[in-house]
């Protein structure tokens, strides 16, 4: 039998997705920014695809990580529980310790990694559990972010997902949207839960927020010259470091509570958006870059004044 690509837990039955709150816009620089998204529309539909994170990039900001749910869920085994609890908390300030070396804490976040996996082995997760879990969890897809997925599975746009999550639940969430098995373009680089028959046998931890510059260099993939790179954290603007990418227009998403951020936010994003945003700029720029129209709802949102700086630009 053929191995899925893309396999999953079961369905995604109790969906969620955040609705609409205001946003607001900080571009770094708008002539730079101007002169990009005229390439990318120029080049058009050929060469653009995207780059993004998963949690909290696609699903909101009040979303528990992928990750995460096993932690937090009642349906967990108390044991496991309590252990991924204290790793959590242990490990968690050493990975935002910004004075820590970046070996010293790739160090840390192998051994991190190397005991969740253990965790999880032993609770013996099986694939219903898992997504029981998944279901009765707090995940929210950000508003809009169906369209823009929808958008790049018809236009076939490559769409390459680099997360430290784990596979089975986010192809869970995005199966739940569309078919994703046949979705040729979309390639997900994340840690792997791997079953057998029923049972959760190991995870093969892959990706740490602190190796997430490396993945997609090793990846043989072909990359086109347009990027739309989506994060939430700063290292998820590395995501592209090494690939020589020509172009890109990177945003990202940050917190309300985190805006004392936003200065180390600015040095990177090209666009940064704060609040819980939704996944509205994005779409109007891959449909500037498409040629699409906008829909009346669409183009309603982002006549607020919010979006007066990057509607000059377009
Ligand atoms: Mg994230």
């Amino acid at each position: 039998m053929q191995k899925q690509r893309f396999p999953a837990l079961g369905d995604w039955t109790e969906k969620k997705t955040n609705s609409f709150v205001e946003e607001k816009l900080v571009i770094r620089n708008p002539e730079e920014l101007k002169s990009k998204i005229g390439k990318m529309i120029s080049e058009g539909a050929q060469q653009i695809q995207i780059v993004t994170d998963f949690d909290q990039t696609i699903s909101s900001f009040l979303s528990p990580a992928t990750f995460s749910l096993f932690r937090m869920s009642e349906l967990s085994p108390q044991d496991f529980k309590n252990k991924m609890q204290s790793y959590y908390d242990y490990y968690v300030p050493i990975e935002k310790d910004q004075s820590i070396k970046i070996e010293e804490k790739n160090k840390h976040m192998h051994e991190w990694y190397q005991k969740v996996s253990e965790a999880f082995h032993e609770a013996k997760f099986t694939k219903s559990l898992s997504c029981q879990i998944l279901n009765t969890s707090h995940i929210y897809l950000r508003y809009l972010f169906e369209p823009f997925f929808n958008k790049c599975v018809e236009e076939h746009v490559p769409f390459h997902i680099v997360s430290g999550g784990l596979d089975r639940v986010i192809n869970t969430i995005l199966a739940s949207i569309h078919e994703i098995d046949t979705y040729e373009e979309m390639t997900l680089h994340t840690n792997e839960m791997i079953f057998q028959d029923d049972t959760l046998e190991k995870m093969e931890m892959l990706v740490t927020a602190t190796t997430k510059a490396k993945i997609l260099e090793t990846s043989g993939i072909k990359f086109r010259n347009n990027t739309i790179l989506l994060g939430d954290l700063p290292s998820d603007f590395y995501m592209t470091k090494f690939l020589n990418i020509p172009n890109q227009v990177s945003i990202g998403f940050l917190a309300q509570d985190h805006f004392n951020q936003l200065e180390e936010y600015k040095k990177l994003y090209d666009i940064t958006i704060i609040g819980d945003p939704s996944f509205l700029v994005p779409l109007i720029l891959l449909s500037k870059v498409m040629g699409c129209q906008l829909t009346e709802e669409y183009t309603q949102l982002f006549n607020s004044q919010n979006y007066d700086e990057l509607r000059e630009l377009l």
